[in-house]
């Protein structure tokens, strides 16, 4: 954090202000609305674009973009430590951003996609979709023309609709063909670049920018948690808009217009935030313009180091992605234990009294979100992949682009966090508003609760197409948990920990969140069905396998809550603060 987190409790008299709040909030409102508008437009495309487009199977894919979503936020430890140092925040807000306006562009170059050849009695053919999203239909070409295809009860069998327009019989056994993938190289090496500038573009601008929220604020000023409540549904507003617009454009019109737009709303931050960044007031500017002047090698300067390692980062995140099924699953661990026993470490050595267990909670929060977002995130994979191919989505005579269901999530913040901000004050008015560690335990358990509700769904609907109701309940049950979590830890990290260490706490929340969304695709993974030409062979076996993972998961999830909340009095007794006032 830069000096203004020590600047007194009120504010100053020449400030001004919008609806109260300081203009600048209103700039970082906008211009992370657009950056989370891109991210999770993109990000709900691109379970379909890897499985349906590059026509990877389920398990690469959920790995992938396991991986992906991983590395966007273990990177914001590194683009919050430069800024911290070095960049200030506000030049590597604008440096992430542009990162991620190209990152978005190139996600619109998607080539004709990748090829299944299906190999009979010595004769090729092409197996492919002809649409996107879950109202895809299958087909077979040959040199003669094309047909629908399906496949039977237990897929022993493809069962070809139009057998004389493709010279086949009426059903083949599956085992008496062979297919390969042919993949055009350049444009998956366009996809692994693309995502890499992502990770390195938010790298460099989420957590800095919510960083600067807590900078238009001093410590004590009591609009604080208000300011970060408005820039939580900054985000979900944007990712309400997404979901509504890239998510339709792309299954619709096509992957390249909706990447396409996504790039183009990121723009729309970058230019906001390039023209308004005056409103900042400097709260965001490098802490020492002659330390970034500083050559640090030749004519290279520290700031253009920085830069420098941005590009550094790309490399290894590209790296990453594209070899993402071969890093091992306990290498993630390590990381998670490795930065764990920094943290304690450095309260440890560094902190004393008071401010040691004020930080020790801080380490609880970035640890307790774990399995909240292990299973929350299931919805861009998953969870995704299932309202897709087993929910009858027919609402109202339309058949809705399965993409669209990821603006529940966000289309409920909007409508609940208002009522949430009211309670919390409400219910502090009476004493009787509960502890963050309790709030804490309860977003863990609805987490298991909402995927509890849909294997009840899936249960209910015996081998028929489960009902749409159920995604809207789960997308409830999990929106009122991640109220409870998500914006509470926030509140509560910038203010567990000691004001020299907020940055790195910080880094560490979002480097744990990503270590979350690891987690959430190896979960997602063990839900992996078989399929072909990106669509599912046995149903009824899929169906079995996903009720089966999200049964688990969802006991897992509640037992820890219920020992979370037992725990409770424990963390809340370390939040005392040196006035001896509870922080709630
Ligand atoms: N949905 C929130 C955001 O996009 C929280 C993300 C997270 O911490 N995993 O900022």
């Amino acid at each position: 954090m830069t000096d203004s987190t020590t600047d007194g409790a009120s504010m100053r008299p020449d400030e001004k202000t919008i609806f109260g709040h300081p203009r600048g909030l209103y700039i970082l409102f906008f211009t992370e609305m657009w950056e989370r508008f891109s991210y999770y437009g993109m990000r709900g495309l691109l379970i379909l674009y890897l499985t349906q487009h590059f026509l990877f199977s389920d398990e690469r894919s959920a790995v992938l973009y396991g991986a992906y979503t991983a590395l966007v936020y273990v990177m914001t430890i590194i683009g919050g430590t430069l800024a911290d140092r070095y960049l200030g925040q506000r030049k590597a807000v604008t440096y992430g951003a542009i990162l991620l306006v190209l990152g978005h562009g190139l996600m619109a170059f998607e080539g004709s996609g990748s090829r299944e050849v299906l190999t009979y009695e010595g004769v090729e053919y092409q197996v492919t979709l002809d649409g996107r999203g879950g109202d895809a239909t299958q087909l077979i070409i040959s040199d003669s023309g094309q047909s629908p295809i399906s496949f039977n009860e237990g897929a022993s069998d493809m069962i070809i609709a139009e057998p004389s327009a493709v010279g086949l019989p009426a059903t083949i056994a599956t085992d008496t063909y062979t297919t390969r993938i042919e993949k055009q190289a350049l444009f998956v090496n366009i996809l692994y670049l693309a995502l890499a500038l992502i990770i390195a573009g938010v790298g460099f601008l989420k957590a800095n920018i919510s960083t600067i929220v807590g900078a238009m604020y001093g410590l004590n000023d009591t609009r604080r948690d208000s300011g970060f409540t408005i820039f939580y549904m900054g985000i979900n507003l944007g990712s309400l808009l997404s979901s509504l617009t890239v998510g339709i454009i792309g299954i619709k019109w096509g992957w390249n217009w909706g990447f396409g737009l996504a790039g183009v709303g990121m723009l729309g931050g970058l230019v906001t935030f390039l023209v308004f960044q005056p409103w900042l007031e400097g709260r965001a500017d490098p802490p020492s313009v002659e330390k970034l002047k500083q050559k640090v090698l030749g004519p290279l300067n520290v700031e253009w180091a920085c830069y420098l390692t941005g590009i550094g980062i790309i490399a290894f995140a590209m790296l990453t992605v594209m070899n993402a099924h071969l890093v091992p699953e306990w290498f993630v661990g390590v990381l998670g234990i490795v930065v764990f026993m920094f943290l304690v470490g450095y309260a440890l050595i560094r902190l004393a009294g008071r401010e040691r267990n004020r930080m020790f909670a801080a380490i609880y929060f970035v640890l307790a979100q774990i399995p909240f977002w292990a299973l929350f995130e299931q919805a861009g994979s998953s969870l995704t992949l299932f309202t897709a191919r087993l929910v009858d989505r027919n609402i109202f005579g339309w058949s809705v682009p399965t993409p669209v269901f990821q603006s529940l999530n966000a289309g409920f913040i909007v409508l609940f966090a208002p009522l949430f901000a009211w309670a919390w004050i409400a219910l502090a008015k009476r004493r009787w508003n509960p502890s963050a560690p309790v709030k804490f335990a309860f977003g863990v358990f609805l987490a298991g609760l909402g995927f509890l509700s849909l294997v009840a769904g899936i249960s209910a609907s015996g081998a028929g197409l489960t009902a749409v109701y159920f995604i809207f309940l789960i997308y409830w049950i999990h929106t009122m948990g991640e109220l409870m979590l998500s914006p509470v830890g926030l509140s509560a990290v910038t203010k567990m920990a000691p004001a020299r260490a907020v940055g790195l706490t910080m880094g560490a929340w979002f480097l744990y969140s990503g270590l979350s969304n690891y987690l959430a695709g190896v979960i997602a993974r063990t839900t992996g069905a078989e399929t072909i030409g990106g669509q599912l062979t046995d149903v009824a076996a899929a169906k079995a396998g996903y009720a089966a993972v999200y049964t688990n998961v969802a006991y897992v999830a509640m037992g820890v809550g219920v020992l979370m909340l037992l725990i409770s009095p424990i963390v809340k007794n370390w939040m005392k603060a040196d006035d001896g006032l509870d922080a709630v």
